[in-house]
């Protein structure tokens, strides 16, 4: 085996492991491999070892990777995460090759991705970015915007609102991790009881994947305990 298949494995044996701590389903989570900064091959890796969502944060990285993957394997097979900030001159491309967008912290940024996204397309399967960790610096909505972002976003005709993604400050405290975690899982819960049918908790990387999990993840982002420490 690679060491990216035996990494694959040894990840999903943890997220496994977690969720039955949690009291879940292993079915519950789903796993992202992020794949930013690595090549071609490392990716052609992962989908022979099972592999098929994969989540770029860098357009210009990302862009020819995609078509270069998407030649090697059939489209069909893989699905494309776009989970970096977003910058508004550049949500065309985004809207256009991408699945899901996992970083919709402003409307502006939401109206654009809707008027861009192909029409022989899906609806763009998006996540809104909320900042749990309270850093002025840190991009995301604050958790006092997000049900009227989460309006704006669920009534534009080409994106579909599937949940909440959030990217906390690290920490090594566990129960730190999980108090973040669980605002955005109880953000969700109110939206919700709102009347949103959220599916999606988009949370926990490679160093805090359990803590994640046991708050309620549907979906993990991991890079470094796949692919190896990034440059
Ligand atoms: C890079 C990145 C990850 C992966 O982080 P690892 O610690 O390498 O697992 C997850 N989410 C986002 C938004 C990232 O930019």
């Amino acid at each position: 085996m690679t060491t990216i298949a035996t990494n694959l494995q040894a990840v999903r044996a943890r997220i496994a492991t977690a969720c039955a701590a949690a009291g879940r389903a292993p079915e519950s989570v789903r796993l992202l491999a992020v794949s930013k900064t690595w090549p071609v091959a490392d990716l052609a890796a992962a989908v022979d070892a099972g592999q098929n969502a994969f989540g770029e944060s860098y357009l210009q990285e990302a862009l020819p990777k995609l078509a270069a993957l998407t030649e090697r394997v059939a489209p069909a097979r893989l699905e494309w995460h776009f989970i970096g900030p977003l910058q508004s001159n550049k949500t065309r491309p985004i809207a256009e090759h991408f699945d899901w967008v996992h970083a919709v912290d402003r409307p502006k940024l939401a109206a654009r991705l809707s008027a861009q996204r192909p029409a022989e397309c899906p609806p763009l399967n998006v996540c809104l970015q909320v900042n749990v960790s309270g850093e002025a610096t840190k991009s995301g909505c604050r958790p006092d915007e997000v049900e009227a972002l989460a309006r704006t976003v669920g009534a534009l005709p080409r994106l579909r609102l599937r949940g909440l993604m959030t990217l906390p400050e690290p920490t090594p405290d566990v129960a730190a991790q999980r108090a973040r975690f669980a605002t955005l899982r109880t953000l969700r819960d109110a939206l919700n009881a709102a009347g949103f049918a959220l599916d999606t908790l988009s949370m926990g990387m490679s160093d805090d994947l359990e803590a994640a999990i046991m708050e309620g993840a549907t979906l993990v982002r991991i890079g470094t305990a796949i692919f190896g420490a990034r440059q």
